[in-house]
């Protein structure tokens, strides 16, 4: 038998995999220098693009600060299927929010998962990339965040593009750092049950990128069966030719932003001050400091460093640098409820050996990825009144995915609630940064967000009556609190619906908006439109928390194009400027 190479390369890759990296790896340094230009907080797909990006220009020296350790400690970061194992181990930060004790939860709280590790939350997500729908960025803009239309977005979402795989769509970019394909497992009788329910009902096939509505297979930010976070798309490719100024500094959990108030007659950052091995560090920034700790991180220092709602700031003894009622406020989620089925289907028994398949060729079960199609649709409230956009965008408010299982005959119906009008906070609970802030997610505080989501069932009914469903016995599996039987027929009351989502709902892992951007002249505007932090030179904020309002898909798409675009943004200012 000949050995081709790419075998022994394929193996040898999965041996890497397979190993325990803990100590081994070369991008982490043990100590950063007394200062750079720039310092970025946080190794997300906000940071880690960003300075990536800033380490283009050759005379800048910059430090990637991140709380976690090396993405390289555990091998099921690269492995899509495995990513649901990652929850409440230590790279995830696992907060919870405050307690909910409205009718039917009594004292319940929900896990808000955010990944503690290079790679932040890329690190432990489902890997699915989807740009948004265009209305979402047009309403951006619409919303204050001048510059931040669909036609400034779109040559980022480019940039940040490298598709991989011949069928996917022609706009998606080609070159960029962030390889994606569709690494699908064919046939599967879950997926063309689906497929063809929704053709039955009128749901046309689309692809997500050229047009959002209608039913796609998704992609992912997976190559090969190989999981690609933040840092192996942007910082691993650089790093050794770049090391001797792009530093990165691993369990440095930053606790504040160093502030000049006296010097000039405008605040200026100059410097963090971090938590690493027990003792505090401090470090100055002789351009900007970026912060990008994400939704839940980025408010906490924020706030830690005087800059936020004077009257919160004060209670707890902050002396108060800059009055911003809106740090922390505006938080918002997908919120999202599983649906499950019996069918009379099952799968065909996987030929061969999964582990093999997947260390040979990144193929088979482990190398499948998740949740493959997904239907986004607009409901009746989509651009009327009561629709979130300001001018009434009629971007899709409810996404549908199917959980494909390898373990039919059950599977998932997930419906996602893509625009909720209720908004929560993220509020310090003391003056220490170990301290985790008080999560108060307010879910379905508004009344409309039930509605909707209700919409979304009814066109899970809807594909429930379909022939396709009815052939395969499909059964909506009924939760006991809800109905006493097990099983039901639609249609069910918005009574049943409204039990459903106070007994399944949980996160869909997308929070955003902690530390909006807009115009200078609303309050609650955190950063403007550069994403500097009104009021305070040499700040920035580059990650998820600056999304004005929520958009219509999963974010981390979003989050790459944001640090793709803050880098042009900075060193237009740096490249320019003499300040
Ligand atoms: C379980 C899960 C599944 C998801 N699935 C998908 C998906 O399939 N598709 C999709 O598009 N999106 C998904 N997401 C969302 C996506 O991962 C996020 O939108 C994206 O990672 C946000 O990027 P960010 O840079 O804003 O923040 P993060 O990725 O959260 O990065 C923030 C970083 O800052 C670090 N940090 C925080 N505080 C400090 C501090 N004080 N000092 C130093 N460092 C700090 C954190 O450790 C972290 O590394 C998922 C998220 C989760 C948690």
């Amino acid at each position: 038998m000949t050995f081709k190479m790419s075998y022994l390369r394929k193996l040898l890759m999965g041996l890497l995999i397979l190993l325990d990296e803990r100590e081994l790896d070369p991008i982490v340094r043990k100590k950063a220098d007394v200062s750079y230009d720039f310092i970025v907080v946080g190794s997300g797909p906000g940071g880690a693009t960003v300075a990536s990006r800033l380490s283009e220009m050759p005379d800048a020296k910059i430090l990637l600060l991140e709380a976690g350790e090396s993405d390289l400690k555990d091998p099921r970061i690269k492995v899509t299927t495995r990513a649901r194992e990652l929850a409440k181990t230590d790279i995830d930060w696992k907060y919870e929010t405050e307690k909910v004790s409205r009718y039917p939860f009594v004292d319940r709280t929900f896990s808000i998962p955010r990944g503690k590790t290079l790679g932040g939350s890329s690190s432990i997500n489902y890997g699915a990339y989807i740009r948004g729908s265009q209305h979402d960025f047009d309403s951006w803009e619409d919303s204050g965040a001048a510059g931040w239309g669909w036609n400034n977005v779109e040559p980022y979402f480019r940039k940040v593009e490298n598709a991989t795989m011949k069928g996917m769509s022609a706009k998606l970019g080609k070159n960029g750092n962030l390889k994606l394909s569709r690494n699908h497992i064919k046939p599967s009788i879950a997926w063309n049950l689906f497929t063809e329910a929704a053709a039955e009902i009128g749901i046309k096939p689309t692809n997500n990128i050229d047009d959002m509505e209608g039913i796609s297979p998704m992609t992912f930010t997976s190559y090969k069966g190989i999981k690609q976070n933040s840092v192996t798309a942007y910082i691993r490719p650089i790093q050794y030719q770049r090391k001797d100024r792009l530093h990165i500094v691993t369990g440095a959990l930053v606790s504040k932003i160093l502030i000049d108030t006296k010097s000039e007659s405008v605040a200026r950052a100059y410097g963090v001050e971090y938590l690493k091995n027990g003792k505090y560090h401090t470090v100055q920034a002789n351009k900007e400091v970026i912060i990008s700790a994400g939704v839940i991180g980025t408010p906490q220092i924020l706030l830690l460093s005087g800059i936020g709602p004077q009257e919160d700031l004060q209670n707890l003894g902050i002396p108060v640098i800059k009055n911003l009622p809106g740090v922390g406020s505006n938080l918002q989620d997908h919120w999202f409820n599983p649906v499950d089925f019996m069918t009379n289907l099952t799968n065909p028994q996987p030929v061969g050996n999964p582990m093999m398949q997947y260390i040979l060729n990144g193929t088979g079960l482990m190398g499948m990825d998740q949740h493959v199609i997904t239907i986004f649709r607009k409901t009746r409230l989509s651009g009327t009144p009561t629709s979130l956009s300001s001018r009434r965008r009629p971007f899709p408010e409810i996404q549908l995915y199917l959980r494909e299982r390898p373990t039919l005959p059950s599977m998932s119906i997930f419906a996602q609630l893509l625009h909720p009008k209720s908004k929560g906070t993220i509020k310090l609970s003391s003056k220490d940064i170990r301290d985790y802030p008080v999560i108060n997610a307010n879910f379905f505080g508004h009344e409309d967000d039930v509605r909707v989501l209700t919409e979304g069932f009814r066109l899970i009914e809807k594909l429930e009556k379909s022939s396709s469903f009815q052939r395969a016995g499909a059964k909506m599996v009924m939760p006991a609190n809800c109905n006493g039987s097990i099983y039901g027929n639609p249609p069910r009351s918005d009574k049943f619906y409204n039990c459903l989502i106070w007994e399944r709902s949980g996160t869909g892992f997308h929070p955003c908006c902690t530390a909006k951007m807009g115009s200078r002249s609303d309050k609650y505007s955190v950063v403007d439109s550069h994403l500097r932090v009104i009021g305070i030179k040499g700040l920035r904020v580059v990650d998820a928390s600056v999304f004005p309002h929520q958009i219509s898909s999963n974010t981390q798409a979003t989050v790459y194009m944001i640090g793709e675009k803050a880098a042009d943004m900075i060193k237009e200012t740096w490249q320019t400027s003499k300040v």
